[in-house]
């Protein structure tokens, strides 16, 4: 395709390619976070393969979008794929989205975008967001060399190994991780990587972002009694950039101090709808005293502004 036929003012874009498989790049909680190109593809396709078709609804909802929606999820991944080559072959036009963020990135996608080029068909990314690639740009860590690992296992004994089998690997590592679960890989990380910088960045590019920096002893300190709520993908600095860095260039958020203690109901306003008190950049350093001492409990769909 000639890349200025994209470019051109007033020259109109060209069509979806029939038998072409698209995978979709959707906000990770932000509506506004969605290329124009995107909306283009969904509005102009023949049907759109979702993970969560009521999720997906409400997207297309927003943008005013009618489209046929098919299930593609984890556990039907298998029959849905050979529905959506049968699709192609007929040269119908598939857009494949997931609940946030892009397709096969920790998420369904992968399987059917293999089987669709090894039938011969097209498959195109229509690139957007991805929570990790957000989290690591603004991290302030190393974005020259990192390793995205996605979800650690759940049992025990393999999470270990896995910590300790990336412990080894250069540049920063990316991790997925359910709140549920963020209290125990702290516990984990000051077992297996205790001198590492670590950020937490959570509910990105929704009302309550925050990303929270420190060694994993002085970052589990700081939630103590407290709950994690919201979606958090978890970053951790290359052993040759120990943790004593942390705080060079990054100016604490004083008005996290004034938080300290008070917890929000999810899914209702914030205590203070102060723009300045919601956006956190929370340094938790070495033994120091943590800044910041509320945990970060607050979480809603409200984007940023
Ligand atoms: N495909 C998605 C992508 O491109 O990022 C990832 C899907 S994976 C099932 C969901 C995980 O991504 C969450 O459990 C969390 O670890 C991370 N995540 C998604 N949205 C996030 C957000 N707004 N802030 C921080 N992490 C997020």
């Amino acid at each position: 395709m000639d890349a200025t036929a994209l470019t051109s003012p007033g020259k109109p874009l060209p069509p979806l390619e029939a038998g072409t498989l698209y995978l979709v790049a959707t906000p990770i909680g932000n509506l506004e976070d969605i290329t124009l190109r995107a909306l283009r593809t969904l509005r102009e396709c023949d049907v759109i393969a979702a993970e969560d078709t009521r999720h997906t609804a409400q997207l297309l909802h927003h943008y005013g979008i009618q489209k046929p929606l098919l299930s593609y999820f984890r556990f039907n991944e298998a029959r849905r794929s050979s529905e959506i080559l049968q699709r192609l072959a007929s040269g119908e036009r598939v857009a494949l989205v997931t609940d946030a963020g892009t397709p096969g990135i920790s998420d369904p996608g992968q399987r059917v975008a293999r089987a669709a080029l090894e039938a011969g068909h097209a498959v195109e990314s229509v690139p957007g967001p991805c929570a990790f690639v957000a989290a690591l740009a603004a991290s302030g860590l190393p974005t020259d060399e990192f390793h995205f690992a996605g979800f650690l296992p759940h049992k025990s004994g393999q999470r270990r190994r896995e910590l300790e089998r990336l412990r080894d690997v250069p540049g920063t590592l990316v991790l997925y991780e359910s709140p549920y679960r963020i209290e125990r890989l702290l516990g984990e990380l000051v077992e297996v990587m205790p001198a590492r910088e670590v950020v937490l960045a959570r509910e990105l590019t929704k009302r309550f972002e925050e990303f929270r920096r420190g060694t994993p002893a002085a970052l589990q300190a700081a939630s103590v009694g407290k709950t994690w709520k919201g979606e958090f993908t978890v970053l951790i600095g290359p052993a040759d950039l120990p943790a004593t860095r942390v705080g060079a260039g990054i100016a604490a958020d004083a008005d996290a101090d004034a938080d300290a203690g008070e917890e929000d109901v999810e899914g209702e306003g914030h205590p203070e709808a102060d723009e300045a008190t919601e956006r956190r950049d929370t340094e938790v350093e070495g033994d120091s005293k943590p800044r910041g001492g509320a945990g970060p409990t607050e979480t809603t769909d409200e984007p940023r502004p």
